[in-house]
């Protein structure tokens, strides 16, 4: 409650000192000047306490009338006139307060702020000038001059004073960050006050022609420092320009015109800070979300490296668990049966090396696409790849069988990787076979133009037709403990060896899956000899 009343009190004070500052060029005897800047304030006042405060200015305007303007009327008039201006000042507050954001900091709310204040202040001077006019202190045919100087002063005021305190008063650090001081300021300071004396210091016989030297540093000011720098230029060009027309001694009419240069000045410099403001907001607000995209696809890709590497990895350590539980049993069997044990073992350390293979280079993959690229012959390479599945197999009752056609070239590939591919491949097609009728697995691989394609067919179930559009997208699965990633990996690798893999349908219903890689042509047909 104290707050509201100092609140109350300071505003009077500010009102009537404002008053009196912006005292110059009065038309007597109702005192009209052409630069009014306490409804300015009066708005702010209202759009931070609410208009239930409009007594506070109808009090301010009758102290300022009695204090500074000594008006020459009967008290009633006097009330009347500062009871019509709050009516006006708090009903276009209650407007603005609806129409324009808090932070002041969008080209709408600029536009619908001066759409509001011009018609506004043209209401308030009609009802003043009209009140005065009826009690006689206005002659009728000083009416129209005096409505106009008044529109424009309080226009002006408006203009000027408002966007200033809202715009600073706001809670908004994208534009205190627009007005950091710099050296560049003081440069931007002197032009204005350069610009001031090229209109007023030198002798010309006319004023106003260079009144358009003005508008330089203030488009200078408004791109630099947006809607903070602009609202500062311009009470400081209306400051420099009131004392310089005081001080040069200027016609009160040549003042009223100089204000509409002024207010021309004016929206022409809170569009241009506004503009800028805006913009940099939005490219902020560019930026922010860019930089969120960045990490949400960071998390994915994250997230996708840590399912394929529990794919990858449930492989060889179910092959480790299945060897254990036989080493198990075999400890159970007389001593003389302990060489198999060995051997089983050694399964258990190869199958554990694998493992941690397979954590390096998909790490390595992901990290850079880097290949172990060398020259390897294919016949060792698959066989090299289909080793550890042939216990499953046998197992299973499937019968998988390796056909390498004789000469083929020898292809530049990622060992693991190819051995990663065909593990998928075979283990995919075993899956398909499943254990209850004899299934049989084919690996073949044929030359085909400069590359080597290899085929893995099986005679089981085939591609079930809800899952073949999306095959090789990760986690499309139909099994209900698979993963959907052996397929959408093992065809990122092959195009990482500048091969191709696709599926078609194998002879017999089953599926056959196939992949080229670029042959490796021997040194002796590359120089054609
Ligand atoms: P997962 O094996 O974890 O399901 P994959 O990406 O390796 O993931 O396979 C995706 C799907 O493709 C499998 O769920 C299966 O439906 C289908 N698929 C893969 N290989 C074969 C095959 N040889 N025969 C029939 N369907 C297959």
């Amino acid at each position: 409650m104290n707050n509201r009343i100092a609140a109350v009190a300071g505003y009077l004070v500010l009102y009537v000192i404002l008053d009196w500052i912006s005292y110059i060029h009065p038309v007597l005897p109702v005192a009209i000047t052409p630069w009014n800047p306490p409804p300015g304030l009066s708005l702010v006042f209202l759009l931070r306490y609410g208009t239930r405060y409009w007594p506070a200015l109808f009090l301010a305007a009758l102290l300022a009338e009695i204090l500074v303007r000594g008006i020459p009327a009967p008290l009633p008039w006097l009330a009347a006139s500062s009871l019509a201006l709050a009516g006006c000042y708090a009903g276009l507050a209650a407007l603005l307060g609806t129409r324009i954001g808090a932070r002041f900091d969008k080209l709408s709310d600029l536009t619908r702020f001066l759409a509001l204040i011009l018609p506004g202040t043209l209401v308030a001077a009609l009802a003043y000038v009209a009140i005065f006019t009826f009690a006689g202190l206005v002659p009728q045919h000083e009416f129209f001059p005096n409505l106009l100087r008044f529109w424009v002063g309080d226009a002006i005021g408006v203009m000027v004073v408002t966007p200033l305190l809202l715009v600073h008063g706001a809670e908004n650090p994208a534009l205190w960050r627009s007005l950091r001081p710099q050296p560049e300021m003081l440069a931007q300071a002197a032009a204005v006050l350069a610009a001031l004396w090229l209109i007023f210091g030198v002798e010309y016989s006319d004023e106003f022609k260079f009144f358009y030297l003005l508008f330089l540093p203030l488009i200078w000011i408004a791109m630099r420092h947006g809607i903070r720098g602009a609202t500062i230029a311009i009470l400081g060009i209306q400051l420099g320009l009131i004392v310089a027309l005081e001080w040069s001694g200027q016609r009160s009419a040549a003042v009223v015109e100089f204000q509409l240069l002024m207010a021309a000045l004016t929206v022409t410099g809170l569009f241009l800070g506004m503009a800028v403001t805006s913009r940099r907001a939005l490219e902020e607000q560019l930026r922010n979300r860019q930089s969120e995209l960045n990490q949400a696809l960071r998390m994915a890709a994250a997230g996708e490296m840590t399912s394929a590497l529990a794919h990858e990895l449930n492989q060889p350590l179910s092959a480790i668990s299945s060897y254990l539980r036989a080493c198990q049993l075999m400890l159970e069997l007389p001593e003389e049966q302990h060489p198999l044990l060995a051997e089983t073992m050694d399964k258990v350390v190869a199958e554990a090396a694998r493992a941690g293979q397979v954590v390096h280079r998909l790490r390595d993959f992901y990290r850079s696409g880097e290949l172990r690229l060398e020259r390897l012959a294919m016949e060792p390479l698959l066989q090299g790849g289909m080793e550890p599945l042939n216990k499953r197999a046998d197992r299973e009752g499937i019968a998988l069988s390796l056909k390498v056609a004789p000469h083929l070239p020898e292809v530049l590939a990622d060992r693991m990787q190819i051995e990663t591919v065909l593990h998928n491949l075979v283990s995919n097609a075993i899956d398909a076979c499943g254990a209850s009728r004899r299934g049989e697995i084919h690996v073949g691989a044929v030359a085909e133009g400069g590359a080597v394609r290899v085929c893995v067919s099986d005679n089981g179930a085939g591609i079930a037709p809800e899952i073949a559009a999306h095959l090789f997208k990760p986690f499309a699965t139909s099994k209900p403990q698979g993963m959907g990633l052996g397929l959408a990996i093992t065809r990122s690798l092959i195009e990482a060896h500048g091969g191709k893999l696709w599926a078609e349908a194998g002879e017999g219903g089953g599926a056959r899956f196939c992949f080229t890689l670029p042959a490796e042509f021997p040194t002796i047909i590359a120089h054609g000899r």
